[in-house]
C-alpha cells in the first residue's frame, strides 16, 4: 500500500504553501481538501467576466510570503498599493493627515523601527489603548492608534489588541521603508496569482490534490499518527454512515484553523488542558464582511483608500477601496466595501445553522450597503452587480491571546502530527504573511539540518 511522506489536510494558503515546500524537498505529498476548489478562506473565482476574490483581498508585504516564493523559485506578484487616504468624519471625507497627526506617527514609526524585537516581549500582554493613553490623552492620538490598530489586526477595538503584536507588525513594514498607507495593497492579477502558482508548483513536483475529499478522522495508534480516514461511497440517506478508507502517511499536517481542529481529530487524543485551551481560543475571532460591486469607472481616485472609523449601522470600522477586476473586459473596476470587527460585536459565523444568526448576518450587510450608498455618491446607480460575503478572518490578537498563549505547531501527546495555520504560535503577522511564517517554521523543524 502507498504510504505518503505527508498528508496535508486542507488546500487553503497554508496547505498550498507547506505542501509546495515539502514537495520541493522531495517528499511524496497528498493534499485532501473538503471543498471542490482550492483556496479555503482565500478564494479567486470567475464571476460574470470578472476575477472575484474573497479573503486576503489586501495582503501586507512583510516579506514572509515573498520568502516562500523565493525558496520555491517563483515570482511573488506585485502588490498594488494605495498612495493616499481619506477618513469619513462628521459626514464627509477628509484627508487622513487632517484627521490624525502624521508628524506624531513618524515619531512612533522611528521608535518601533529602532526597537529590538525582544524589547517588545513585555508589550504582548498590554493593550494598545492602555499603552497609547499613557503617552498622550490627545484624541487625535487615539484616532491614529485606532486606525493603525484596525489595519494591523482587523478587529475594531484597540482595548482588545496586543501592543506587542501591533508593534511587531509595524516594525516589520517600517524596516522595509514603507509609509503607513503602503502597508497593504491588492494583488496584481487577483488572489489566484498567488494560489495558482503554488498549486502548479506543487503538482509539477509530483504532489497530488484530491478535492471534494473531507478528512473524517486522523488515525492515531499508540500515540503515533498513522494516516487519515476518509469516507467512501455515496450517501443515500442524510443519516447514512458510510464506509471508510485509511490513507497511510508518515506525518499528517492539519491546516484547519484552530476553531475547526477537533473536527478532524478526536479531542480524546489530547490532555484536558489542551482541549480547554483550544476551546477557550476558538470563538475569539475577527470578522471581515464585504460587498464587492462592479462598476465601469472609478468613483473616486483609484489610488486612494477610504476608511470609516465607526460605521453608522454596525459600529464597526469600514474600509472602502477600488481595484481593477482582471476580468475579460479590461478596464472594469471593483469597488469593495468592507466591515471589519470583533467577535463580540457581530453574529457568530461559526453558528450559521441558527436562523437567528443568519438573519443578523443579512441585517449587518444591509447596514453596510446603506452606509456605502450614503458615503459614496453614485455607487447605487453605477453598480452592475454585487456580491456579499461574511467570513472569519482569524483569531483576535488580544492581550493574553497572542504568542505564548496560542497552541504551537506540535500538539501534545500525538507524534508526527503538526498544525500549520494562521492561528498558531509560529504564525506571526497578518493573514497570509503569518501562514508563510508558520510554514517556514515547520520546514525548519522537519529538516533541521538544511
Ligand atoms: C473575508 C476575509 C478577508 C481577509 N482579508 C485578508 C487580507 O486582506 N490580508 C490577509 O493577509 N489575510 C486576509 N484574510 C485572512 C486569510 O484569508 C487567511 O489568513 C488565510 O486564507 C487562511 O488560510 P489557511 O490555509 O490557513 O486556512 P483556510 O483557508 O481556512 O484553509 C483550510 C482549508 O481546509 C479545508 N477543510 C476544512 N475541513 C476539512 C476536512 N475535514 N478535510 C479536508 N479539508 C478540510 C477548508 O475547505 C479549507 O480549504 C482574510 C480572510 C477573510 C475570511
Amino acid at each position: 500500500m502507498k504510504v505518503y511522506d505527508s498528508i496535508i489536510i486542507g488546500a487553503g494558503v497554508s496547505g498550498l504553501c507547506i505542501s509546495s515546500l515539502l514537495a520541493k524537498k522531495g517528499e511524496k505529498v497528498l493534499i485532501l481538501e473538503k471543498a471542490p476548489v482550492v483556496g479555503g478562506r482565500y478564494q479567486s473565482i470567475n464571476y460574470k467576466n470578472h476575477v472575484l476574490d474573497d479573503g486576503a483581498h489586501m495582503p501586507s508585504e512583510s516579506g514572509h510570503m515573498e520568502n516562500v516564493f523565493k525558496d520555491l523559485g517563483l515570482k511573488y506578484p506585485e502588490l498594488l498599493k494605495y498612495n493616499s487616504g481619506e477618513a469619513w468624519v462628521d459626514g464627509k471625507w477628509v484627508p487622513m493627515k487632517d484627521y490624525f497627526p502624521m508628524s506624531e506617527a513618524k515619531g512612533i514609526f522611528e521608535w518601533f523601527a529602532s526597537m529590538p524585537e525582544d524589547e517588545l516581549l513585555p508589550l504582548y500582554d498590554v493593550s494598545v489603548k492602555d499603552w497609547a493613553k499613557e503617552k498622550s490623552d490627545d484624541i487625535s492620538w487615539e484616532h491614529l492608534f485606532t486606525y493603525m490598530g484596525q489595519i494591523a489586526d482587523v478587529g475594531n477595538k484597540i482595548e482588545d489588541l496586543s501592543m506587542g503584536e501591533f508593534a511587531h507588525f509595524y516594525r516589520e513594514h517600517l524596516l522595509k521603508g514603507y509609509r503607513l498607507n503602503q502597508i497593504g495593497g491588492t494583488i496584481s492579477g487577483g488572489l489566484r496569482s498567488v494560489s495558482g502558482q503554488l498549486q502548479s508548483f506543487f503538482e509539477e513536483h509530483g504532489g497530488e490534490i484530491r478535492l471534494n475529499t473531507p478528512v473524517n478522522d486522523i488515525v492515531v495508534k499508540g500515540g503515533v499518527v498513522r494516516g487519515v480516514e476518509i469516507e467512501t461511497g455515496e450517501k443515500v440517506f442524510p443519516s447514512h454512515v458510510l464506509d471508510t478508507e485509511i490513507i497511510e502517511a508518515k506525518k499528517v499536517i492539519s491546516t484547519l484553523p484552530i476553531w475547526d481542529f477537533f473536527k478532524v481529530i478526536s479531542e480524546d487524543e489530547f490532555p484536558a488542558w489542551y482541549r480547554d485551551w483550544i476551546d477557550r481560543l476558538k470563538k475569539k475571532v475577527t470578522h471581515v464582511w464585504t460587498i464587492a460591486y462592479a462598476v465601469d469607472k472609478p468613483l473616486w481616485p483609484m489610488d486612494m483608500f477610504r476608511w470609516t472609523p465607526k460605521l453608522k449601522r454596525s459600529g464597526c470600522f469600514g474600509v472602502f477601496y477600488q481595484h481593477q477586476s482582471y476580468g475579460d473586459k479590461a478596464g472594469e473596476i471593483q469597488v469593495n466595501l468592507v466591515i471589519q470587527g470583533n467577535y463580540d460585536d457581530l453574529p457568530d459565523l461559526t453558528e450559521l445553522q441558527w436562523a437567528k444568526n443568519r438573519r443578523e448576518v443579512r441585517k449587518i450587510l444591509d447596514g453596510l450597503e446603506k452606509d456605502g450608498i450614503e458615503q459614496i455618491p453614485g455607487l447605487k446607480d453605477a453598480a452592475k452587480w454585487q456580491v456579499r460575503t461574511a467570513g472569519i478572518f482569524g483569531l483576535t490578537e488580544s492581550p493574553a491571546m497572542t504568542g505564548m498563549h496560542r497552541p504551537t505547531m506540535t500538539p501534545p501527546e500525538v507524534k508526527n502530527l503538526y498544525i500549520v495555520s494562521d492561528t498558531i504560535r509560529e504564525a506571526k503577522g497578518l493573514g497570509i504573511q503569518a501562514i508563510a511564517h508558520a510554514s517556514e517554521a515547520l520546514i525548519k523543524k522537519v529538516f533541521p539540518n538544511d
